[in-house]
């Protein structure tokens, strides 16, 4: 096993620079995601370090070798693609056992890491089956499989649970997980789904526009992001934003652009006199009879919480209650917010103040 360190890396398709200088450092045996919106270049980073796409600048070391100008198969790292990639016209036992059979492997060794990773992924009843002959859980875990055969370094995997449905996708995110868990082996995974990244990562890398915008582990990303990108991104639903200012003469009171009054604990000094956002995220209000009013738009019971749309600060803000709320749209329901939970973002840079 190795840890796998990005030094910053760059690349452009001919005069279009995707990635544009990213520093990355990823321990031996952790699990680390790359997450951010459609195009900000994750997968290509990915690919660059499975080799299957060209560095234009920087270096990328796994262990202590730079692998810059290493072919993919001198790598030792096993990638699992979103489409499974796996052969139609051979068994289960031969998908996992291809890697292998390539480089010659001895026949009794190649049969028992086989039975090994069909044993771990619970596929031992499939051996004999052909692809098309799966659901697409079991495919995935075919995929598996034949990285988990190999016992590489590194495991890649590029958003491996977007073809399946969304209650497949939460247990196969518990099985990769476990997985990780029982192999211990380094591993960069991909995808453009926060909720992934939070439930599965050790470690998070919050990509915008081919740079590294934040790392951290998943709960420091969602309590300390450093800026409004990585706060709006992470945490579903997604955190609230009202413009506004301090009060010139209560710097514990934000004024809105509507003019409401939003409590503040704490402020930096350097957040007076600045266009700010208020940063709430949606489980720190209460309702509170002495609390702010607020006019009910949408209201989305889900059975053991209540979510719902209400306008306040001007600004449509959500909101999620632990618990059943009767109240239709239209209606005024009054609100308290938790101060001790409210961030400050500078609004010109976007970064957090507090
Ligand atoms: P997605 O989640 O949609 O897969 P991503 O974050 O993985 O997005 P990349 O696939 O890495 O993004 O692409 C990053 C940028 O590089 C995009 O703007 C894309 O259009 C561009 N790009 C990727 N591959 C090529 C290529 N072979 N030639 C030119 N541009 C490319």
């Amino acid at each position: 096993m190795a840890g796998v360190e990005f030094v910053d890396v760059r690349k452009s398709f001919g005069a279009f620079p995707v990635i544009k200088g990213v520093d990355i450092d990823i321990a031996d045996g952790e699990f680390v995601i790359l997450v951010g919106p459609s195009g900000c270049g994750k997968s290509t980073l990915l690919r660059m370090l499975a080799g299957l796409e060209n560095i234009s600048a920087g270096e990328i070391r796994i262990g202590s070798q730079v692998v810059n100008s290493l072919p993919p198969k001198d790598r030792d790292i096993a990638m699992v693609f979103q489409n499974y990639a796996l052969y139609p016209h051979m068994t289960v036992a031969k998908n996992m056992a291809f890697s292998l059979m390539l480089k010659n492997a001895d026949k009794a060794d190649m049969d028992r890491r086989v039975q090994a990773a069909a044993e771990i992924l619970g596929l031992t009843k499939l051996l004999d089956r052909y692809p098309r002959q799966l659901s697409g859980g079991q495919r995935q875990r075919v995929a598996m499989g034949r990285a988990i055969v190999r016992d590489p370094q590194v495991f890649l995997f590029d958003e491996p649970l977007s073809n399946l449905d969304a209650k497949l996708r939460v247990a196969m995110r518990s099985e990769i997980k476990e997985l990780h868990q029982r192999l211990k082996t380094t591993t960069v995974y991909v995808t453009h789904d926060q909720i992934e990244a939070m439930t599965m990562a050790d470690k998070i890398v919050v990509m915008h526009d081919g740079i590294v915008e934040q790392v951290g582990a998943p709960l420091d990303l969602y309590d300390r992001p450093t800026n409004l990108f990585v706060a709006g991104f992470i945490g579903s639903p997604a955190m609230n934003m009202i413009k506004g200012r301090l009060d010139n003469d209560d710097p514990t009171a934000f004024v809105a652009a509507d003019n409401t009054r939003l409590p503040v604990s704490n402020p930096p000094k350097e957040a007076q006199g600045k266009n700010l956002v208020y940063g709430l995220r949606p489980e720190y209000m209460r309702l509170d009879p002495a609390g702010l009013p607020a006019q009910v738009a949408v209201i989305e019971p889900t059975g053991y919480e209540t979510q719902m749309v209400v306008r306040l600060g001007g600004t449509d803000v959500t909101c999620v209650f632990r618990e059943r709320i009767q109240a239709r749209p239209g209606d005024m329901i009054h609100l308290s917010i938790d101060a001790g939970h409210v961030h400050l973002f500078d609004a010109e840079t976007g970064l957090r103040l507090t």
